[in-house]
């Protein structure tokens, strides 16, 4: 069966899914694999895949953290955190899951910031 041709080292996953995808969505006729595997084609990917998990994740996304799910912070830490809003996606993230420190937060919360998802 032809199918694209991983270029990078690091994009098998996605690569994987991609086929996975469409191996399932031409079922039962045979699939045409033709998507393709750039660089930039495999990000987008990704960040495809991403925003459709967290779409379909159940959490309020006002009152949890994208990174974790959790509205508490994370693991053994302090009872309290700060939070901090991406100003594309507006979700929200504990500053201990990105782990940014109080002056990378200070800078972050004075200019504009894009989460991990939107960067
Ligand atoms: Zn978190
Ligand atoms: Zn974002």
């Amino acid at each position: 069966m032809p199918h694209p041709v991983q270029q990078d080292s690091n994009s098998c996953g996605v690569i994987v899914t991609m086929m996975a995808k469409t191996v399932m969505e031409a079922f039962p006729a045979l699939p045409l694999m033709s998507f393709g595997t750039s660089k930039k084609e495999m990000a987008d990917a990704r960040t495809k895949f991403a925003l459709g998990i967290l779409n379909g994740s159940v959490f309020d996304i006002d009152n949890h953290c994208a990174m974790c799910s959790a509205s508490k912070p994370p693991g053994s830490g302090p009872p309290t955190t700060d939070w901090i809003m991406c100003d594309t996606c507006q979700r929200w993230y504990h500053d201990l899951c990105l782990g940014m420190g109080k002056d990378q937060l200070l800078h972050a919360r004075a200019s504009k910031w894009d989460c991990v998802l939107c960067n």
